[in-house]
C-alpha cells in the first residue's frame, strides 16, 4: 500500500472519469472495483453489532460497488451525494417524494419526460399535491405561478422530445427565492457538458440507463443532491428501498470509463448528421440546441459544454402520408425507445395528445433521431434512402 490514494478531484474530467471511485490496492491490484453481491453483512464483535459499526450495514444500503459508482458520480456533479436507483424513472419518483408533502404544489415544466408527468398526475395527486405546468421557455417569467405552498420547480433541458432549452439560473434563482427546491432532469447532457448545481440546481436526476449505462443493456438512475437536500434524498431513498441490482451498478461503472469519448463522438456524428439534414429538401427543421439555427441555442451555449446524440426532425407536411415507408427503409436506424446506447435510433412521435401548456404544432411529422457510434456517413446514406422513399 505505498501508492498515493488517487480520487480523482484534482484532474480533467477525461481523467477524472478513468481515476475515479478506484482504489485497486485495496482489492489485491486488480483495476476495478470489484462486483459486490451481498444483502447480509456480518459484524465481528457484539459491540460492533449493538454500535453498528462498520462502513457497510446491509446490502441495500450500499456496497462497496454502489459507493464506487455513487462518489464518482458525486465528484463530476461536484454535489453534497449520490444515490442508485434501478431506473431513471424511479430516480425521478424518489427524488420527487423526497422534497413534497400533502398540500403541496409543484411546478413542472410542459415539455418533461412523459412518465414523469405521469407520476404528477397519478401518485402525486393521490397524495394530495397538486401540479401545475409550465412554459419551458418562461424563464424568470415564472414568478406568477408561485403560490405560498409551491415547493418544487422541476425542469429538463432541453425536452427529450422537443428540444426546447429551457434558462436553468434563471428559472432556479426564482425558485430559490420562495424557498422552492429545483430538480433537473440532467439526462441529454449528463453531468459532463451540464453541471445543474452550477446554475442553481438543487437537485439533479440522470437516467443512467442511456450515456452512462452506455450499451443499452441496464435500466439505472442517479440523483444527485446538494447540501441543502441531500440529506432529505437520502433518506427518502432509504426509507423506500429503491437500490439497483449489483450487475447493473458494474456495468454502469464501466461504462463511466468511456462515458467521456463516447459523447464526443456522439455530439460530432449527432451535428454532421443534423446538418446534413437541415439542408435536405425534405426537412422543415432540425431540432437541436447546438445548432446555430435553433432557438435555444444561445442558452445552450452559454450554460452546456456539449451535446448528446439525440435530436429531432420536422418534415414537410406534405410527408406525413409515406412516413413508414421512410422508417421501413432505414436498416442501421432501429426503431425503438430509449437512447443513450452504441446504436442507432429513429421514432416518430408527437406531443400533442399530452401538452396542457404550450400547443405543440411542429409544421409537419416529426421523427426522433439517436446518432450511434457508426460511421456517419453510413447513418447519412442510410437516411438518404430512407428519405428516397418519401418521394
Ligand atoms: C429514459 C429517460 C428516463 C427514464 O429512464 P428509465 O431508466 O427508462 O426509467 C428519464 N428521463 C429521460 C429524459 C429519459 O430519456
Amino acid at each position: 500500500m505505498s501508492k498515493k490514494k488517487n480520487d480523482g478531484s484534482r484532474y480533467r474530467p477525461a481523467t477524472a472519469l478513468v481515476l475515479a471511485g478506484r482504489s485497486p490496492f485495496e482489492y489485491d491490484g486488480f483495476v476495478n472495483t470489484p462486483l459486490f453481491r451481498g444483502s447480509t453483512v456480518l459484524y465481528e464483535t457484539y459491540d460492533d453489532l449493538i454500535a453498528h459499526r462498520g462502513r457497510y450495514t446491509y446490502g441495500r444500503r450500499g456496497t462497496p460497488t454502489t459507493d464506487a459508482l455513487a462518489k464518482s458520480l458525486a465528484e463530476f456533479e461536484n454535489s453534497a451525494g449520490v444515490v442508485l436507483t434501478p431506473s431513471g424513472l424511479s430516480a425521478i419518483s424518489t427524488a420527487l417524494l423526497a422534497v413534497v408533502k400533502s398540500g403541496d404544489h409543484i411546478l413542472v415544466a410542459d415539455t418533461v419526460y412523459r412518465p414523469t408527468r405521469n407520476i404528477c398526475d397519478t401518485v402525486l395527486k393521490r397524495l394530495g399535491v397538486e401540479t401545475t405546468y409550465y412554459d419551458p421557455l418562461i424563464g424568470s417569467g415564472n414568478k406568477s405561478l408561485f403560490r405560498t405552498n409551491t415547493t418544487a420547480v422541476y425542469l429538463e433541458a432541453p425536452g427529450s422530445q422537443s428540444f426546447e432549452m429551457q434558462d436553468v439560473p434563471a428559472i432556479t434563482e426564482v425558485a430559490a427565492a420562495h424557498g422552492a427546491v429545483s430538480l433537473i432532469d440532467n439526462t441529454w447532457a449528463t453531468p459532463l457538458y451540464f453541471r445543474p448545481h452550477e446554475h442553481g440546481v438543487d437537485i439533479s436526476i440522470q437516467a443512467g440507463t442511456k450515456y452512462l449505462g452506455g450499451h443499452a443493456d441496464i435500466n439505472l438512475g442517479t440523483i444527485s443532491a446538494n447540501e441543502a437536500t441531500f440529506k432529505r434524498v437520502l433518506q427518502t431513498h432509504g426509507d423506500l428501498g429503491i437500490n439497483p441490482g449489483p450487475e447493473d451498478v458494474y456495468l454502469a461503472l464501466r461504462g463511466l470509463r468511456t462515458m467521456g469519448v463516447r459523447l464526443e463522438r456522439h455530439m460530432a456524428s449527432g451535428l454532421r448528421v443534423a446538418r446534413w439534414l437541415a439542408a435536405r429538401p425534405e426537412v422543415l427543421r432540425v431540432l437541436h440546441p447546438a445548432l446555430e439555427s435553433d432557438p435555444g441555442h444561445a442558452l445552450w451555449k452559454r450554460d452546456f459544454d456539449g451535446a448528446c446524440g439525440l435530436f429531432a426532425v420536422i418534415l414537410k407536411p406534405e410527408h406525413e402520408k409515406k412516413i413508414g415507408a421512410f422508417f421501413d427503409a432505414l436498416t442501421l436506424f432501429g426503431m425503438g425507445y430509449s437512447w443513450g446506447g452504441f446504436e442507432s435510433l429513429a421514432i416518430p412521435f408527437d406531443c400533442t395528445g399530452y401538452r396542457t401548456v404550450t400547443p405543440w404544432n411542429p409544421g409537419g411529422p416529426a421523427v426522433r433521431l439517436h446518432i450511434g457510434l457508426e460511421d456517419p456517413d453510413d447513418l447519412i446514406a442510410d437516411l438518404e434512402y430512407g428519405l428516397q422513399q418519401l418521394a
